[in-house]
């Protein structure tokens, strides 16, 4: 039985440091790929359509959503936001751990639905911490930064089911946390029935 991919799923309220931290993880695991979501949103500054997303439209997204397209999907401070099932799928498949960032109620589709799967969810050193980071980052207007301060505290309440907790205070040592979090995920015997089952038939791994 081949090996089978991870799924990584990050959470965390908008500003944590989400981004950051999976910037950081794929630059050390260039083999784990990136789980390109569809969104409604438009692109901020810097945004490459079809790396950070694929930024479509609404009446795009409500199709492909009624297609069966999503793996999961979610509205999000105003805007539509899915994970596009079929690329998700083959990679898994073939045995690629795939990261994902999205929020919890996307997440809480991913675990009925992901056998799998490693849920982390990022949180801020502090609610001001958040706000702090939300300005300096300067990509939201005064209305999007209230209206994810407000969401943070309801995603906040839904980390108690996830797998681990990595508060980003240091960023050094949550990215610490979040590899070593990954490593053993890739441990786990869901993630590498091979093992069993080649030492039971005699054979080597
Ligand atoms: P998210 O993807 O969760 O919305 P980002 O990764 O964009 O958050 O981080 C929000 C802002 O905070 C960015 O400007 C980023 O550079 C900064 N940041 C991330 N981690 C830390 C940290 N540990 N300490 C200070 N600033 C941080
Ligand atoms: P942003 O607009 O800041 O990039 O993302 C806003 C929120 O949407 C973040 O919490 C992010 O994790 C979430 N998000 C991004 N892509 C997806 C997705 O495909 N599905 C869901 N459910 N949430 C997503």
């Amino acid at each position: 039985m081949p090996r089978k991919g991870i799924a990584l799923v990050l959470s965390a309220p908008s500003g944590a440091g989400k981004s950051t931290l999976s910037g950081m993880l794929l630059k050390d695991f260039p083999e784990i790929v990136y789980s390109v979501s569809c969104t409604t949103r438009k692109p901020r500054p810097g945004e490459v359509d079809g790396r950070d997303y694929y930024f479509i439209s609404e009446a795009d997204f409500l199709r492909q959503r009624e297609a069966g397209g999503f793996a999961e999907w979610a509205q999000v401070h105003g805007n539509y936001y899915g994970t596009p099932l079929a690329a998700v799928q083959e990679k898994l498949d073939q045995g690629t751990d795939v990261l994902f960032d999205i929020d919890v109620q996307g997440a809480a589709q991913l675990k009925l639905n992901l056998f799998n799967a490693c849920f982390v969810f990022i949180l801020p050193p502090s609610l001001d911490e958040l706000e702090r980071r939300l300005r300096l980052r300067g990509t939201e207007n005064e209305e999007s930064i209230q209206a994810r301060l407000c969401n943070a505290r309801d995603e906040i309440k839904e980390a108690r089911w996830y797998n681990a907790l990595v508060v980003n205070d240091r960023l050094e040592l949550a990215y610490t946390h979040l590899r070593s979090v990954y490593l053993a995920a890739t441990l786990s015997p869901s993630c590498q029935p091979q093992l069993l089952q080649s030492l039971l038939q005699g054979g080597n791994y």
